[in-house]
């Protein structure tokens, strides 16, 4: 096994269902299962993930067909679910929100209906540090204030608020987990992050580094932060896919609702970021500074204890080298495979 620490893990009773299993934080954690044997099924209409990322029994299929999520739920039996399967890109949220409303929200309530015909009540959750809004403390532990700013941000709320509901009606139990900047890719180079666009920091520069792109343009160095750029709080995605497991675990053990942040609580700078991705790559990065990229908040940074103290989760790869790094040799081959194929 990689560097997931297996002797901590709980035991988890299978089948778990993983929807948006073929993306990237969901095929980092349908690896992680399948590598404690926990039998699993993934669920994706791919249209944001990829075939090649999926590991296992594997459903295509949309959440918004619920003929399709009662046969699957029949077929496999799934004694908990992982739900990943969201749209997630900020700026789109504000421009098409419906999108957000129906996939995000809408979509959830089809997949909780569909657990709850089936006796299925187990759900770990992603959601997001987008919920907070702009942050009135930093670092944001759970306690703040939930206020968010984008659509994207209150759709996520309004689906832990659902949670939440249900789970006080008909006894539904479910892990929140709110994300800060997920980030790198696996150890072992096979699973990583590809988006279509890619909006994030990290991939950017390093396409950047393999001269996929001409310049990485950073998004404001007028913040009132020590080099001016914006601070983010970045965490490993194998350290995110153990966390659900460690939360599903809770979960199974009776525990019935929790959330928690998912974050290192260290800040780097979008300069910091990109100083590393020139170290690790050993190559140069063109950068330019471009005006700032509205509702970015110049500071997130992940605090509170929950994650530790209810799921006894810390992060184990917070180096922003070994993110880095994980990320570059990922995309590194990434490129090299498709110039041999081209
Ligand atoms: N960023 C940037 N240039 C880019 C992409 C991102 O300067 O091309 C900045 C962005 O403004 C933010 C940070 O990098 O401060 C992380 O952005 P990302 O989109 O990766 O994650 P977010 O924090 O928006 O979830």
């Amino acid at each position: 096994m990689s560097s997931q620490n297996s002797s901590a893990m709980p035991a988890i009773t299978g089948p778990v269902l993983i929807t948006g299993g073929a993306g990237y934080i969901g095929s980092h954690t349908t690896r992680l299962l399948r590598q404690l044997k926990v039998p699993t099924v993934v669920l994706d209409n791919l249209s944001a993930g990829h075939q090649r990322f999926v590991q296992g029994p594997f459903e295509k299929a949309d959440l918004g067909d619920c003929a399709a999520l009662d046969r699957i739920f029949s077929t496999h039996k799934p004694k908990a679910v992982v739900h990943f399967a969201a749209k997630t890109y900020v700026g789109e949220s504000v421009t098409e929100p419906s999108k957000y409303y129906l996939e995000n929200v809408h979509f959830t309530w089809n997949l909780l209906e569909a657990m709850r015909a089936h006796g299925c009540r187990d759900i770990v959750f992603s959601s997001s540090c987008a919920t907070y809004g702009n942050p009135q403390r930093i670092p944001i532990d759970e306690a703040h204030p939930q206020l968010p700013i984008s659509p994207y941000g209150r759709t996520k709320l309004h689906m832990e608020h659902m949670l939440e509901d249900f789970s006080r009606a008909y006894g539904l139990r479910f892990a929140a987990l709110r994300y800060f900047n997920a980030a790198g890719a696996s150890q072992s180079g096979e699973l990583g992050e590809i988006h279509a666009p890619e909006t994030h920091l990290i991939p950017l520069v390093l396409f950047a580094a393999l001269g996929l792109r001409q310049k990485i343009s950073v998004f404001g160095n007028d913040y009132d932060t020590p080099d001016g750029t914006c601070i983010r709080d970045y965490v490993h995605v194998e350290d995110l896919a153990r966390a659900h497991v460690q939360a599903l675990g809770k979960l199974q053990d009776g525990i019935a609702r929790l959330a928690c942040n998912l974050g290192t609580g260290t800040g780097f700078s979008v300069l910091e970021v990109i100083d590393a991705c020139q170290r690790v790559s050993g190559r140069p990065v063109h950068v330019e500074i471009a005006p700032r990229r509205e509702g970015d908040p110049p500071r997130l940074i992940s605090g509170g204890s929950a994650a530790l103290d209810l799921l006894g989760w810390a992060p184990q790869r917070a180096r922003l080298d070994d993110i880095v790094g994980d990320a570059w040799r990922f995309h590194l081959a990434e490129a090299q495979s498709a110039k041999k194929s081209s």
